[in-house]
């Protein structure tokens, strides 16, 4: 079992496949992308997998694979067969944008993965081409349709919610009524070079101080007139529930949540089939209940979403002994923040890091 110094067990493992992503999505990345890293630069299949062997021995069970957009990267399908036959690992799980999944979720599901995640953030054509800075609504539509031919099961949608996009959020909430959908609404969080404001603006919001970064991408930044608390997003949903007979959303104890492996709070509505859930990394920060370690396609291991400080795996992949790995496991255990008002403010943008 791997404990880190603040007593959390740590068994979570988020692997970002790749920094390269076939959407732009205002909050996530430059219009122009980000310069991405060179072929030597990013940890080769065998090397993550090598180094999840080692992991899973350490104490890790849940692996999630993210990005960029994991799902272009080549050999994902075999890479997810090859980490489920490893003994130890209890469910795989992966965060895409769906806009290949039709493509790939049956042979995903037949190679051993067990849940998606699918973000989305709006279901108006103009607006999600808008935020996606290019996409098409009907392919996302399609990932979530051929998640559910294939049989994952839970299947979540992740909406970020950002007050200046005006997203309908009841009709995101909607969808829970008919399908057995769960949708959550994440707080945007100031992470990235252009969260400069956002950096001050949101740690300010909770008492933090923060540290400002350089800006690179000048059509959006991180506001914290662009926050809007979790409690504010249910409220506004509930209200709406029992304006169409449909509320008040309940609260579900864990037993009765999907199952999952991070920090959402879960409602549902009386009868609908799905659930709504929170996820609060700002106003209800919680950091004491962390599971996670966090890495990166080019091969560092992150302790904390918001902070910089990484160590170098990837130079201990490829020079080391599996000792010298599992010494890097047990420095980033012993290196694990309390908690991110410790050191706040972010080089990385998301899709470098992963989510
Ligand atoms: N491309 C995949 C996707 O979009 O699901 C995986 C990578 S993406 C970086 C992982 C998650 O991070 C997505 O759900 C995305 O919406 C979320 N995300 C990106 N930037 C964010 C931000 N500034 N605040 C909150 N969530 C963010
Ligand atoms: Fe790509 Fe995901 Fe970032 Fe959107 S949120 S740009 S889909 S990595």
């Amino acid at each position: 079992m791997a404990i880190d110094s603040f007593g959390r067990r740590i068994d979570y493992l988020r692997i970002s496949l790749t920094d390269r992503c076939n959407l732009r999505c205002v909050y996530c990345m430059p219009e122009g992308g980000v310069a991405w890293k060179g072929h030597d630069e990013i940890l080769s299949l065998e090397e993550i997998e090598r180094f999840a062997g080692i992991a899973v021995e350490q104490g890790i069970s849940k692996i999630r694979l993210t990005g960029g957009e994991p799902l272009v990267r080549y050999g994902v399908v075999d890479h997810i067969r090859r980490l489920r036959a490893m003994t130890g690992i209890e469910a795989i799980a992966l965060t895409t944008n769906a806009t290949l999944l039709p493509k790939f979720a049956a042979d995903l599901r037949e190679a051993g993965l067990e849940r998606v995640n699918i973000s989305l953030d709006s279901l108006d054509p103009a607006v999600y081409k808008d935020i996606t800075r290019g996409g098409n609504l009907a392919d996302a539509l399609a990932g979530i349709e051929s998640a559910f031919e294939a049989g994952f099961d839970p299947i979540k949608l992740n909406v970020v919610v950002v007050r200046s996009l005006e997203q309908d959020l009841f009709g995101f909430a909607k969808m829970t009524l008919e399908r057995p959908l769960h949708v959550r609404f994440i707080e945007y969080m100031p992470v990235g070079d252009d969260a400069n404001e956002g950096i001050e603006g949101a740690l300010g919001a909770v008492g933090i101080e923060g540290a400002g970064c350089a800006g690179d991408n000048p059509g959006f930044h991180w506001t914290r007139a662009d926050h809007v608390p979790s409690d504010d997003v249910l409220a506004k949903i509930s209200r709406a529930g029992q304006a169409v007979g449909a509320g008040p959303l309940i609260g579900l104890e864990r037993e009765n949540a999907p199952g999952g492996w991070g920090p959402a709070r879960y409602y549902r509505f009386a009868d609908a089939q799905g659930t709504i859930g929170v996820i609060s990394p700002l106003s209800h920060h919680f950091c004491s209940e962390c599971n996670r370690l966090r890495l990166t396609a080019d091969g560092k291991l992150r302790t904390c979403l918001f902070s910089d400080d990484e160590l170098d795996l990837r130079t201990v992949l490829r020079s080391g002994t599996d000792d010298d790995v599992r010494a890097i496991i047990k420095t980033a255990l012993d290196s694990k923040p309390e908690s991110h008002n410790e050191r706040v403010g972010t080089l990385r943008r998301m899709s470098q890091i992963g989510g």
